[in-house]
């Protein structure tokens, strides 16, 4: 079985576009890459496609759509074939209905998610390069995270969505949160890399974006990311912490339409035969928040 390679792209739904880049590519440090129609297209420094985030102008903020990028087109038809198989009806957007990209399979999740199949995109490279390169580029502006890593999404139901990922895109589950009789699931953590998870879900109601998530290296660049966004006085949803769910360090805070972004370090790494690890909904707490221990109300509710 082929695998999936990894989270290529969202587009997120914007109030304000050029308030919008202003935000991504100042403070967020994303460099802009094209314009077609009402949508803005950026990449992080350290990635190599065309681009990761795609900006489009609409009434309401919340999430358009996500994609993950397959190796080959012989990896995309069978995938294809595959969440067909599941039960979920496909579509081909074709070349060239989006900057950069080639043709895509559309479907939609069964938490009502919008989400692509691709493997074809313009190439551009990252900014040090594939000779002889410098670590990090001079110059970079705001946050500069390496890539976008992960998305946290919200649905109703959690089972038929994790199995899913599992049985049609070949994802495997590293955490999930359950009742305390283990009766629900009430969170899931699914990976097809090796990092703690490509994407995840947790209960809620459906089609919703709790966060995108960018990757820094450690615990001194979430702490840096926190005094840059003061200096923008960005609002935070939490300030510098550490999760129990993946180990990673995060930080979390507000887009200018209230889209919740996250800067994440660290994070165990993932391989396929490691076991699901289970958090009971009254440790979600600490699973989530590991010093802290208790969720917040805007941690909670604040979905677009
Ligand atoms: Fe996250």
């Amino acid at each position: 079985m082929p695998r999936v390679m990894r989270i290529g792209r969202v587009e997120l739904k914007v109030l304000d576009l050029e308030k919008s880049v202003d935000y991504y590519t100042k403070i967020i440090g994303l460099q802009e890459t094209g314009r077609m129609g009402d949508s803005v297209y950026l990449k992080a420094w350290d990635e190599f496609d065309h681009h990761s985030l795609i900006l489009t102008k609409s009434n309401t903020a919340g999430l358009a759509h996500l994609a993950f990028k397959v190796e080959t087109l012989e990896d995309l038809a069978y995938y294809e074939k595959q969440v067909e198989k599941f039960g979920c009806t496909t579509t081909r957007i074709s070349r060239g209905a989006r900057l950069g990209e080639g043709e895509a399979v559309h479907f939609i999740l069964p938490t009502g998610h919008h989400c692509e199949l691709y493997t074809e995109i313009d190439f551009l490279g990252t900014a040090v390069g594939t000779l002889n390169p410098h670590p990090w580029p001079l110059g970079a502006q705001g946050i500069a995270p390496h890539r976008l890593d992960h998305c946290l999404l919200t649905g109703d139901d959690l089972k038929t969505v994790t199995r899913f990922f599992i049985e049609a895109l070949n994802f495997r589950q590293s955490e999930r949160i359950t009742s305390v009789d283990g009766e629900e699931l009430l969170g899931s953590f699914l990976f097809t890399t090796n990092k703690a998870h490509d994407l995840a879900f947790v209960k809620g109601p459906d089609a919703k974006l709790h966060h995108a998530a960018f990757f820094v290296d450690s615990l001194h660049d979430v702490f840096k990311a926190a005094d840059i966004l003061s200096m923008y006085e960005v609002p935070f949803d939490v300030t510098p912490t550490r999760h129990g769910i993946t180990r990673g360090e995060t930080i979390y805070f507000f887009d200018p339409s209230g889209n919740r972004n996250e800067a994440f370090a660290s994070g165990y790494m993932t391989y396929p035969d490691m076991p699901t690890i289970t958090w009971t909904e009254d440790k979600i707490g600490q699973g989530i928040f590991y010093h802290r221990r208790e969720l917040s109300e805007s941690f909670m509710k604040a979905l677009t």
